[in-house]
């Protein structure tokens, strides 16, 4: 089937073509707003991941009209009452500044005394086709440690460290972080939605 991947992110869409591949679901063929040459801008005006994801993907099928799924994901740390979640990217108020972002986890952590703290990735994952529209979730549970180590992926996976493990996400490789992370639990999960509702 073709899905249309409602983002303009482009480690969100490698990721997600990554884990289908890691899954072996050869049969689902993602493709994005460039494959059509357009970019399409959604405003991220809700207050929840579900209403951000559904937003983006209501966008994405009112354009296209070809089965849609959109992610809206996070990092929740405890000692902060699950901030900045859903304000995950302008948490230091500049959409997408990862590295302010990234600064304003470190200073609160060190401000607090604390050389980590208990957290999650979250990822809720919106599916709408002509006659669907569910939600599916995954999360990763971990820690945030105030300091940065390694180089891959994006946002705050140089500060996160997954349970069971001692690198970073930013340290793995990408194989590494897409069998464990929030967005690989919520296509499994997506997965196995569509194939009990014969959509796969
Ligand atoms: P969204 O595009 O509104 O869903 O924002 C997601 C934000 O959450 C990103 O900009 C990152 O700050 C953070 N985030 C979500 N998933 C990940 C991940 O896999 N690694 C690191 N940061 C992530």
């Amino acid at each position: 089937m073709k899905l249309i991947v409602a983002t303009n992110n482009k480690h969100k869409l490698s990721e997600i073509n990554q884990i289908l591949d890691l899954l072996q679901y050869n049969n689902i063929e993602l493709l994005c707003s460039a494959d059509f040459g357009k970019k399409i801008i959604p405003q991220e005006t809700g207050t929840t991941y579900f209403e951000n994801a559904e937003i983006k993907a209501r966008e994405f099928f009112r354009e296209f009209k070809i089965s849609t799924i959109a992610d809206d994901s996070g990092l929740e740390i405890d000692f902060l009452d699950g901030k900045p979640g859903v304000f995950s990217s302008c948490f230091a108020g500049e959409e997408g500044n990862h590295t302010k972002n990234r600064k304003k986890v470190i200073e609160l952590l060190n401000k607090a005394n604390l050389t980590e703290a208990k957290s999650r990735f979250r990822c809720i994952i919106c599916y709408i086709d002509n006659n669907e529209k569910f939600f599916v979730e995954g999360t990763v549970e971990g820690k945030i440690i105030p300091e940065e180590r390694g180089e891959n992926g994006f946002g705050y996976d140089s500060m996160f460290i997954a349970d069971g493990f001692d690198k970073t996400f930013a340290e793995m490789t990408d194989n590494e972080k897409n069998r464990i992370s929030h967005r690989a639990n919520a296509i499994k999960n997506l997965i196995e939605k569509l194939i009990s509702k014969n959509i796969l």
